[in-house]
């Protein structure tokens, strides 16, 4: 279309393109190096149960200290990971360290925590994936009951039975399998009851409008009533403020993870926090 409105429109476009797709092979051959260069490193937020209020687990969410850019999220390079296919050395990578920090944590006499890790849409359907995340689990030695998988609803309705069983097989491993930003698909529990699930992340989308506003209140309500009915343990997502945390309590929701209790953070903050006392009701 570019090319029908005229030369100089062409070389305008394309010259354009020249910039967008440099940087975009910059960025690629930077990814392809992060691996090797020790770049990548994992952040982990605590999820608070709301009845103790205790640290119960952590989510390892993936940065990569980029030499000239800094400290990037997730947003930044996962999507080029995923067209590129280097989002599978990268969960192999992301899943060692997170199990190998698990370690850690148990051999310096820290009660267990849960350690969540997350997968890639585009991953899930990858024949190997199961074999990666068994051989990560064996090469920590840690609990498998320790290990906390966290996919979203898309992954397992795109091939709904191959997720099964994956599923079932990480289940036979010992492993806890969560259902992340869940409300955001086009799941329903009833699909999702074939399927075994032990924990159910609210969106943050559900929970950022809480208790103010009455639709939020009643869809939340309403996903900790039923995913309490099939025995799930569920999470909220995104919690910032004491009010929040007040309804979801008061609702039955388990536990809660979002910057009210920390931002994702490095190792040693988490271990700060987990000795100090929890941070009180409101
Ligand atoms: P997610 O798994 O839903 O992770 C939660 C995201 O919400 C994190 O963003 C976290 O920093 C942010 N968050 C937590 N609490 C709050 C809060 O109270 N308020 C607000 N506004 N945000 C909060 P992050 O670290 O940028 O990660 C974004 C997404 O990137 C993750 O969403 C996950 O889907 C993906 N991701 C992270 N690490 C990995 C990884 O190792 N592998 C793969 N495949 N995906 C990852
Ligand atoms: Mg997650
Ligand atoms: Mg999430
Ligand atoms: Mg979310």
């Amino acid at each position: 279309r570019a090319k029908a409105q005229g030369k100089d429109n062409y070389q305008f476009y394309s010259a354009q393109m020249d910039v967008h797709s440099s940087a975009q092979l910059a960025l690629e051959s930077g990814l392809r190096q992060a691996l090797a260069r020790d770049e990548l490193l994992l952040y982990y937020q605590p999820k608070v149960d709301l009845a103790s209020r205790r640290i119960v687990g952590v989510e390892a969410l993936l940065r990569w200290r980029h030499p000239e850019q800094g400290l990037l999220p997730p947003s930044c390079f996962i999507p080029l990971a995923e067209e590129t296919g280097l989002i599978v050395p990268m969960t192999v990578w992301v899943l060692d360290s997170a199990c190998a920090q698990a370690a850690r944590w148990r051999a310096a006499g820290l009660p267990p925590l849960r350690v969540a890790v997350n997968l890639s849409p585009r991953q899930f359907n990858d024949r190997h994936l199961l074999d990666d995340i068994l051989a990560a689990a064996e090469r920590s030695a840690i609990d498998p009951g320790l290990i906390e998988i966290e996919i979203t609803e898309s992954m397992v309705m795109h091939d709904a039975d191959r997720a099964a069983t994956t599923l079932r097989a990480l289940k036979a491993a010992g492993m806890r399998v969560a259902i992340d930003d869940f409300g955001t698909g086009y799941s329903s529990l009833a699909h999702l009851k074939r399927f075994p699930i032990d924990v159910l992340k609210i969106d943050r989308a559900f929970v950022k409008d809480l208790p103010d506003s009455e639709a939020e209140s009643a869809i939340a309500r309403a996903i900790i009533t039923m995913g309490r009915g099939l025995g799930l343990t569920i999470v909220a997502e995104g919690v910032e403020t004491a009010a929040q945390i007040d309804f979801l309590r008061t609702h039955g929701c388990d536990e809660a993870q979002g910057f009210y209790f920390g931002h994702p953070m490095e190792p040693s903050q988490l271990e700060s926090l987990l000795a100090q006392p929890p941070r009180v009701a409101p």
